[in-house]
């Protein structure tokens, strides 16, 4: 059994390659191979978002603070909130981050494939980002 108490892991900023603005995470778990769970606490200041990216496996978000954003391709900017929970599918192309106007912070639980739990691409267009968030129908 590892226990990692509260605060004993210092976080990590989100590299400048694959988030556009202020971003921490706050590692949870990376499970040794053969374990696929991964998963970290993340807070994006306001403005600050992921790149465009998959999950070979999936990607489940909690959201816990703040006001955020997520988009799948092909469909509309989504406002997220406390308490909201979200699913990717696997190698559905998305993005997600705070509102242009508060942060937000999520728990991000994937699955590693042969040690992978993301493809990252390019940055999310500012254009993109800003377009008026629509409350999910569900
Ligand atoms: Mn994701």
């Amino acid at each position: 059994m590892d226990i990692h108490r509260k605060g004993s892991r210092a976080p990590v900023p989100g590299q400048e390659q694959w988030f556009t603005g202020t971003v921490r995470m706050e590692p949870v778990i990376g499970a040794e191979p053969p374990g696929r769970p991964g998963s970290a606490i993340v807070t994006f200041q306001p403005g600050a978002r992921t790149n465009w990216h998959t999950h070979p496996l999936g990607q489940l978000l909690m959201i816990t603070e703040g006001r955020g954003r997520a988009q799948s391709e092909g469909g509309p900017v989504i406002e997220l909130l406390p308490g909201d929970v979200v699913w990717f599918p696997a190698e559905e192309r998305h993005w997600h981050g705070a509102a242009p106007d508060a942060s937000m912070t999520h728990i991000a639980v994937h699955a590693a494939l042969d040690g992978r739990t993301v493809d990252w691409e390019g940055p999310v267009a500012e254009k993109d980002y800003l377009a008026e968030p629509e409350r999910s129908a569900s």
